[in-house]
């Protein structure tokens, strides 16, 4: 598929493919249309091409908003290609399954990007798009992990970079940008307010590429690798449901695109997989719209655990609400003490740690399970899209360990164990 052009979801303007993400005609988002690939019609080929491309998420360039294709087998230095990323692991996960009375469930688990968080798809497409238009530096607006994300892309590529995050973030995640040498602005307000000032700076700089801003309609395509990843890793077959954290709600709308294309070319059949979303309900502007069956999201103010889901006035709230309705799923909200629960759950059944956004995950799915929503026989895969390690004050304190002198007795003494 090639990317013909911008289109405005709501009213169908059409746009050339430049750094454009607003209709000049009704103010609604612009995204990306395609032609189709060249090799339409002949799915084992096109299985054939993907399977026979990179290790990393540009096996999947075919669908990818990309004019001169994607970093190529003969451009394999990090410093053109920039950093590899995605086809992460999809693990299956029996005894979390057993535990909540499930027969299938897996975890696909983004952590394993390198800045550990699924953004790293998104800004790897924003940026090569972005060195496409003659962009010479990125910049974000970021609830932690996509300043994480640009600023190591950006090392990657040599690029300088600017990150604007909320002040009141976790200590890791500032750590985990400010590293990669990049020029970091600790904004005093919420996420909303930082995404507020990024719109005006990126019109006083047009030459930054503001990677969820001016570079949106791109950046937002990456998403769309997820899905294409579960589907090739479950053998070319869709999953029954799919549990997905909802910020802005661009990445629950760009998996499900990604599943609608690979039904429309014929590379995996069925129906469209159900799409829950999850949110805390510290800040649970979807959830709470989809419970009072509004088409709307009424903005919120946000107090949770959940920064990186901190987002309470989502860009795609209104597509979300359609997407959920229309496949017949929902949008869930849990308590900050769910999604502690849910964390420990998950990494006590599956090895794998996530951050507070998958806490809220694992606990709309434990939600879900309980409710009776889920039939027995399903496959569900939860997406998880971050690492513990950088949310450690969520877990603190919520667990014990014994400090002992080094000696057998003492250690007897402590754990209660008395050798035979
Ligand atoms: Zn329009």
């Amino acid at each position: 598929m090639a990317a013909e052009k911008l289109k405005c979801k709501e009213c169908g303007s059409e746009y050339p493919l430049v750094a454009l993400y607003v209709c000049d005609r009704c103010f609604g988002p612009l995204e990306v249309s395609y032609g189709p690939p060249t090799d339409a019609g002949d799915v084992a080929a096109l299985r054939r091409r993907i399977q026979a491309g990179r290790g990393d998420m540009w096996r999947y360039a075919d669908f990818l908003p990309l004019a001169g294709g994607p970093p190529g087998p003969s451009n394999q230095f990090a410093s053109r290609a920039g950093l590899p990323t995605g086809w992460t692991p999809l693990v299956s996960a029996d005894r979390l399954a057993e535990r909540l009375g499930l027969r299938e469930v897996w975890v696909k688990n983004d952590a394993a990007n390198p800045t550990h968080s699924f953004k790293d798809r998104v800004v790897a497409v924003a940026s090569a798009r972005a060195r496409e238009l003659g962009f010479n530096a990125l910049a974000c607006a970021s609830t932690g992990n996509l300043g994480n994300a640009v600023a190591a892309q950006a090392a990657a590529l040599g690029l300088p970079s600017y990150v604007f995050i909320p002040a009141d973030l976790e200590e890791q995640k500032i750590l985990a940008t400010s590293i990669y040498g990049t020029n970091l602005a600790t904004v005093r307000g919420n996420y909303d307010d930082v995404n507020r000032l990024c719109t005006e700076l990126s019109a006083e700089h047009d030459d930054w590429a503001f990677v969820n801003i001016n570079m949106r309609p791109y950046y937002s395509e990456g998403s769309k690798t997820v899905a294409y990843e579960i589907a090739e890793q479950l053998g070319w077959e869709l999953p029954d449901r799919v549990i997905v954290p909802i910020a802005s709600g661009s990445l629950f709308t760009k998996i499900n695109k990604g599943f609608r294309e690979w039904i429309e070319l014929g590379l995996v059949s069925g129906r469209e997989p159900v799409m829950n979303g999850a949110q805390a309900t510290g800040c649970a502007p979807v959830a709470n719209a989809f419970a009072a069956g509004q088409d709307f999201c009424q903005p919120v103010k946000p107090s949770t655990i959940a920064k990186s889901l901190s987002i309470g006035n989502p860009a795609d709230g209104p597509y979300v609400l359609e997407l959920a309705r229309r496949t017949g799923g929902s949008v869930d909200a849990v308590s900050d003490d769910q999604i502690r629960a849910g964390i420990a759950l998950l990494a006590e059944t599956t090895g794998i740690f996530t951050e507070t956004a998958g806490g809220v995950t694992v606990a709309v799915l434990a939600e879900l399970a309980r409710r009776g929503d889920i039939d027995p026989d399903e496959r569900v895969v939860l997406l998880i899209t971050g690492d513990g390690l950088k949310t450690l004050d969520a877990v603190r304190g919520s667990f014990k360990a014994r400090e002992i002198d080094p000696t057998v007795d003492a250690f007897d003494l402590a754990f209660e164990t008395v050798a035979a």
